[in-house]
């Protein structure tokens, strides 16, 4: 994850939730992406440290366990930059210029100049990321799957070249890739329609009566569908079947209003979030424990980073 604030409901249930239960299954390096902050923040940097701390405090809240899975900085692991150096030298620029986020990001942050070589090469930098590590598998969203795509013709095409080094990761889907915001966009910092994970429960819930509903439901009278209903996507991963029953009949009859459903919703939402606050507090005292893991975390991450760089290097020539 980058570090650009802290996180959202969308990042929680859209990732962190299921990293959370994967650390039981697999072994997991997790990032703190710090260079690709700068891919679209270059021109502000005061807060980017800060922002690391934040993320890897929500993490802990949320259950990442250092104990149980690997927590890095990007760039306390420079080998990063190192691969996507020497990869930069085999990728055709075509393969970078047709990732379809990367024109979507330029037409979508106008107000940043992203016309910038490390702004083409983010997904470069990703793939360097993954294969960095050997990974098997690539928690993502759906809208990442064109990434991974591209990371393992990345490595085909290294492997072609210079002999088989790296293997091809897999994504591995999340459930819910794209978690609406307040407005109905895909809740992002950059929409500013998210909502926090650290906020207080008042303020989750001012924000959740506010969230936009089905636009056609205009009237408490008029009938609702639930399936272009925003509300409804978190029914779905927060409300049992009972529950999303109640909802669907009650909305598609207007027999319930939009605070009925939304009030049902914070009911089973708050119990999930108030624990993190909770241990969010604790962690914020002792921020240079949290620093602490993350230095270890990133040490352990740059022993596996370097064995695979030795590799790199022989296969390329380029070891004296
Ligand atoms: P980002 O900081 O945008 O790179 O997001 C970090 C992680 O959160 C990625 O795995 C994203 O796929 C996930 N994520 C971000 N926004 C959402 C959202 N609105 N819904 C679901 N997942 C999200």
């Amino acid at each position: 994850m980058r570090p650009t604030g802290r996180l959202h409901l969308g990042n929680f249930f859209g990732a962190l939730q299921n990293w959370v239960s994967l650390q039981d299954e697999y072994e997991c390096i997790f990032g703190i992406v710090d260079y690709h902050a700068l891919t679209t923040d270059y021109g502000n940097v005061d807060q980017i440290g800060q922002n690391v701390v934040e993320v890897a405090i929500d993490w802990l809240a949320s259950g990442i366990d250092p104990q149980k899975s690997t927590i890095m900085v990007q760039s306390l692991v420079p080998e990063h930059a190192e691969l996507h150096l020497l990869l930069s030298m085999i990728v055709p620029l075509p393969w970078l210029e047709r990732v379809p986020t990367y024109k979507e990001q330029i037409r979508q942050l106008p107000e940043k100049d992203l016309l910038t070589y490390g702004f083409l090469g983010y997904p470069l930098l990703q793939a360097a990321d993954i294969l960095i590590y050997k990974a098997d598998a690539v928690p993502v969203g759906e809208d990442q799957v064109a990434h991974i795509e591209l990371c393992r013709e990345i490595a085909r095409r290294f492997n072609h070249f210079y002999g088989a080094v790296f293997p091809e990761p897999q994504a591995k889907l999340t459930r819910m890739a794209r978690l609406p915001g307040t407005d109905g966009r895909k809740m992002s910092k950059s929409y500013g329609n998210e909502i926090q994970l650290s906020e207080d429960p008042e303020s989750i819930s001012k924000k959740v009566m506010k969230m936009m509903t089905d636009p056609a439901r205009a009237r408490r009278t008029d009938p609702g569908n639930p399936e272009v209903c925003p509300v409804f996507d978190y029914h779905k991963l927060l409300t049992d079947a009972q529950g999303r029953k109640w909802v669907t009949e009650g909305c598609t009859t207007a027999g319930i209003g939009c605070t009925d459903c939304k009030q049902l919703l914070l009911k089973n939402m708050l119990p999930v979030i108030e624990p993190l606050h909770e241990k969010r507090l604790e962690l914020e005292k002792d921020t240079d424990q949290v620093k602490q893991w993350l230095v270890e975390g990133s040490s352990k991450a740059q022993g596996i980073a370097r064995e695979t760089m030795t590799e790199v290097r022989q296969a390329m020539k380029i070891e004296y």
